[in-house]
């Protein structure tokens, strides 16, 4: 027994439950990812006893001098891997850093045009429910509903219309390429900032597998813990000329003390971004979706959202199962598969039912499965939809998952 074991044995437990679970569960919430243990040591170092106000070089406390060290490590790197002329890492999640880029460039009741919450947007971009739609103008586009996919000419017309000081672009259930130099066309024309919330992609842009959205827009913002594969947290990429008003917005804007310790484990994940192996995982990670599609697109039981996918996800409509989204989560958590429930375009069911599941390939290629680990999840997913009913065949379901997970243990 160790000693945190001992010191809070409930707690130890439910970390332990927690990595048992992470273990023999098939992860597919397009959102996450597993970490690497360099990510883990920095986050969960002693800079997570330090105080450090202000930016590296100008900050309110002494004894600064390592963690200087650490944060112009994680903002020289950013710089690097994204190819941006500024950086700020200290945001402690991808919405504060939307909320800081918002204030940086905009003030309250501004016109602003977001990617709507259903057709695959984020909360942060404008929905009613969060600061950024109760502080902000927001009016939301959306998806073209027969192909499914951003229609570029209606979103032209719809900003010549409503006159946006700032689009913002970016998804977190979008199957599609995005293609930013277009948004950044359709920003000049209409004289309005680009804003790119590239949270879902950010690995795949950094791996230069999805055209990177830095060339095109004033400010990128995103997470650093999806495909990026960091600690939980946000980060900030602008030009230069916009740093000084970032900079205040997030501190002392809307935060005070940054997380020295996260920004150390953001240093770290943009270093393994920047290896040769990261670049192989972020294709693969398409590959893997691309191989899971193909099944769910030969299925009649589900119909994949614009027929395919070109990153790291894809929705699909569960409706001809007869079931809703929040049904086949629940479904597949029982066989140990989690993933979950999604609007779709035109969703008939609203956002707590929903007629999708979201699924996502970042763990799973983490793990190290490949296309023919991927068809079988596919399948795993169809078999335990249609046998929903059926205890032996779930039980069969089960032992599949389990094989799996054995086979591609987590190694970091
Ligand atoms: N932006 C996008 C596109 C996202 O998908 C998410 C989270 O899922 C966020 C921002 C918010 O990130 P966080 O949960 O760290 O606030």
């Amino acid at each position: 027994m160790n000693n945190f074991e001992q010191q809070d044995p409930e707690l130890f437990a439910a970390i332990h439950n927690e990595e048992d679970r992470q273990n023999k569960t098939i992860e597919l919430i397009a959102s996450e990812n597993i970490v690497s243990k360099a990510v883990r040591a920095a986050q969960g170092s002693v800079l997570t006893n330090k105080y450090a106000e202000g930016y590296p070089g100008h900050r309110y406390y002494g004894g600064c001098e390592f963690v200087d060290v650490a944060e112009t490590l994680a903002i020289d790197r950013a710089k690097t891997l994204f190819g941006a002329e500024y950086a700020n890492v200290q945001p402690h999640s991808g919405s504060s850093a939307n909320m800081a880029a918002y204030r940086a460039f905009l003030n309250d009741g501004d016109r602003v045009m977001g990617w709507g919450l259903q057709d695959g947007g984020h909360l942060t971009h404008g929905a009613k429910v969060s600061f950024s739609g109760q502080e902000y103008n927001f009016q939301e586009y959306g998806l073209n509903p027969e192909t499914e996919r951003l229609d570029y000419d209606q979103i032209l017309e719809q900003a010549k219309v409503f006159k946006p000081k700032m689009i913002v672009t970016g998804a977190s259930a979008y199957s599609r390429e995005i293609d930013f130099k277009k948004f950044r066309e359709i920003c000049d024309e209409v004289g309005a900032y680009l804003m790119v919330d590239m949270a879902h992609i950010a690995g795949l842009v950094a791996a230069g597998v999805h055209q990177s959205p830095v060339p095109y827009a004033d400010v990128v913002t995103t997470t650093t813990h999806k495909t990026l594969r960091g600690p939980r947290g946000g980060l900030i990429l602008a030009k230069a000329e916009y740093g000084k008003a970032i900079n205040s917005a997030i501190f002392p804007g809307i935060q005070g003390g940054p997380l020295e310790h996260v920004i150390a484990a953001k240093a770290v994940c943009l270093k393994e971004a920047m290896q040769p192996e990261f670049t192989e995982y972020a294709k693969q990670i398409v590959k893997n979706a691309q191989a899971m599609a193909e099944v769910f697109a030969q299925s009649d039981d589900v119909r994949l959202i614009s027929g395919g996918t070109d990153n790291h996800v894809m929705l699909l409509d569960v409706t001809k199962l007869g079931m809703y989204g929040r049904d086949v989560q629940d479904l597949l958590d029982t066989v140990h598969i989690t993933l979950n429930k999604n609007t779709i375009p035109n969703e008939q069911n609203g956002p707590f039912k929903t007629s999708g599941i979201r699924v996502g390939t970042p763990a799973i290629t983490t793990r190290g499965f490949k296309e023919a680990e991927a068809k079988e999840v596919a399948q795993l997913i169809l078999e335990t939809c249609r046998h929903k009913d059926d205890a032996q065949a779930l039980e069969k379901i089960e032992a599949s998952v389990a094989a799996l997970t054995s086979k591609f243990p987590i190694t970091d």
